[in-house]
Order: C-alpha cells, then structure tokens, then sequence
C-alpha cells in the first residue's frame, strides 16, 4: 500500500475508543502518524467519515456456511450435536469445493463489513484445516483456527492416540476448540489444554451455553461446567449464557476470556447472556457471530442485537461503547500500562492492536451519520456505508 494520509476524519484512538478529530498517516501496512500537521504522501479527503479498530469475530463456525437457515426451530442438540447433529449430516453431503467456495463467500461478507479477524472454531480435523485456510488464501483476512478432531468424540480411542493427533493439529492450527463438556471426556480436554498452553496457543471449548447442561454437571461432577472449565484452565470460553454467581466471580479472578453469542442464543431460543452481570465484574469480553447456518458473520448486526436485547430484557442501560470494545479492542494486545499476562498466548497469536502510533494499521473507515461515533457504528451503518477495511498493507473499498 501507498503512503497516505486520511484527513479531517474522526478516530476512535486507544483503548478507550476516545474520539478525536485528526488526519492519520498510513505508510507500508503501519499507522505513522496521528495528527492535525500530517498530510504526506496520499491526500485522501476523510470528511463525514470516521475511523475505528477493525472487527475480530470471536466465535464462528464458517465451515456450514453452505447450509444457512438449515434446520431452523430445531433444537440444538438436534441441530449441531456431534457427530451425528443434522448440521454434520447435512455437511457430509457437500463437497470440498462447495465448501470452501461458500466459505470465501463469507470471508469476502466480513471483510466488507469490517472484520478483520475471526477465530473459527473448525470441525473434521487435520483436513479441515487444510480446507479453510486454501479458501482464505486470497482475502484479506485473518483467520485464527482452533482446531478439532472426531477421534476426541471416539471413547474407544486410547490417550497416546489422543495426544498423537492434538499435537498434529496444533502444528496447523493456532489452538483447538471443542464443542462442548457433554461430548468430550475430561481426558480429552485435560491433553488439550496440556499441549495447547505448551505450544503458545489456545485451548478453548463452549460452555454453559444452556440451564441444562449447567444442571447436568453440577449433577454428575458437583460443579458446573464454567467452573470446570475455569478448573481446568481453558483460556476461551465460548458462550456462557447461564453463569452463576460464583462462575462470574471465577471468571473475572481467573481473568478468562468469554465469547458471548447473543443472536446464536435467539436463534436457538436459548435465552439471552447477562452482559450487564459481565460488565459489573470487568470480565474480559469478545462477541461472535457463531454458526453462518444461524447467522450472517456482520458483527455490526450482532452488536445492535446485542445492546437493544440487553437493554430491553436486563431493563438496564449498556454504553454502547462498552460494546464496540467487545468487537475491537477487548482481544487486543495489551501494552505495558494494560499487562495481562494470564493472556499473553491469547494476544499473541490473535496479533490485534489498538489505533495508536506505531501499530499495525488495522481499521474500518466508514461513512459518518450520527454524531455520536459508537451508535454510529453500531445502529446506523449499513454494509454500504463501509467506505475501507483496511488490514496492514492491504485495503479493500467495498463499495467503489
Ligand atoms: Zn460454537
């Protein structure tokens, strides 16, 4: 990419998205420059525009992106249960080619609606993989790949079999990703975590995601599910629409990361997650579109779902900024001032920054129509008034 500055336009700087009118420098994928004195290289007028972190898409599954609104009003374990979910059968009879042309086409979705990056959570092993990261090859996007493996649902299998093909995986992958506590024995989960954390990526599986399956294993192992996560040192925690009190306090104390899917949970008719609780216990928060067959990847969609369901159902204000950081700079890396160093695998293979001086440039330019910047983003921009995504060296206009 060419030098170039963007003048007059508003930036949403920092870790606290503070907004301030400037011209910013972009030159060779790196963000130079901010401020009023600027204006090398490229002159590109930003008026009535305004700037903030691109999007990561905590949570999805763009492997069924050929199946949308399959199965809608099916229950979940019907739905996506594996492996014998209507989700895995329906995907057996696709082929490799309709897989991975659909899943471009929802890479290409995100980017034009400002993501960045997105952690998958991707099924059928080694081959899997394979397949998602050919059809990402050429989009400019960053796809963070937790991996998974049938042989983990097999109880047959024998631990060195286990250990043998996480170990593969992860030299493909940047962490594994599990369904979920019901469908893995705690074998599984405890080789995963082990060889995951010992190779610097992330161990991370979906939890509490409804009342039931909380109630199951406070039942059968005297804990809850989030709290076995949290025991056994997961670092992602996907979901976790039903915490109890306790499993927020752990949460926060043990400094986890949690991935709220709030339209997935609407979709399914599972409920909506007690963000107002999140946000008084200071929980690290990252939000995600989850499966493409429920949802399109838009995270601007998701976070309008989110702050107005929250707002209505809790009857309590949520700061829409507090939102937008869920999609931005929540998985950001931290510097000094912000140290977390319980995280730093997280931050490192995710490999997302602020807007600030220095950083990689890694920003959604778009059209300006409310005056307040964070509504703006999140109740007024359509996917035609994204005027760039712009990821390092690399920027798409979507709508020239
Ligand atoms: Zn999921």
């Amino acid at each position: 990419m060419t030098m170039k500055t963007i003048v007059n336009t508003i930036i949403l700087k920092g870790y606290d998205l503070t907004p301030i009118k400037s011209n910013i420098l972009i030159d060779d994928g790196k963000i130079i420059e901010i401020s009023n004195e600027v204006f090398e290289g490229e002159v590109i007028d930003g008026t009535g525009t305004m700037i903030c972190p691109s999007f990561l898409n905590g949570h999805t599954h763009i492997g069924d992106s050929m199946i949308k609104d399959y199965g809608d009003g099916k229950s979940i374990e019907e739905l996506v249960k594996p492996p014998n979910g209507l989700k895995h059968l329906a995907l057996s009879e696709c082929s490799d080619d309709e897989i991975i042309s659909s899943m471009k086409s929802s890479m290409w979705n995100m980017v034009k609606t400002g993501t960045t990056h997105f952690i998958d959570y991707r099924e059928g092993g080694l081959k899997g993989i394979k397949l998602l990261k050919k059809a990402a090859i050429d989009i400019p996007i960053n796809p963070i790949i937790l991996g998974r493996d049938p042989i983990f649902h097999d109880d047959q299998a024998t631990e060195y079999e286990v250990r043998k093909t996480v170990v593969k995986l992860l030299k493909h992958c940047d962490g594994i990703g599990l369904s979920g506590f019901s469908e893995v024995p705690k074998k599984v989960c405890e080789i995963v975590i082990e060889e995951s954390i010992n190779r610097g990526k992330i161990p991370s599986i979906h939890v509490g995601e409804y009342l039931k399956l909380q109630k199951k294993s406070l039942k059968e192992t005297g804990k809850t599910e989030i709290e076995n996560s949290i025991d056994l040192n997961f670092k992602l925690l996907i979901h976790v629409t039903y915490p109890t009190n306790n499993d927020l306090n752990l949460i926060s104390k043990n400094n986890k990361f949690v991935t709220l899917c709030p339209r997935s949970n609407g979709t399914l008719t599972l409920g909506i997650p007690p963000l107002t609780k999140f946000m008084e216990k200071e929980t690290n928060i990252l939000i995600g579109t989850d499966n493409i067959m429920l949802n399109s990847p838009n995270l601007m969609r998701e976070m309008e779902y989110t702050l107005k369901t929250v707002r209505a159902y809790y009857k309590k204000y949520i700061d829409p900024k507090k939102v937008l950081k869920m999609a931005t700079v929540n998985g950001c890396k931290k510097t000094d001032e912000y140290l977390d160093k319980d995280n730093l695998n997280f931050y490192s293979t995710v490999n997302k920054t602020v807007i600030e001086e220095g950083n990689n440039a890694q920003l959604l330019m778009t059209k300006l129509i409310s005056k307040n910047p964070y509504l703006n983003i999140i109740n007024r921009v359509e996917a035609n008034n994204v005027v760039a995504t712009i990821d390092k060296d690399k920027v798409l206009y979507p709508n020239e």
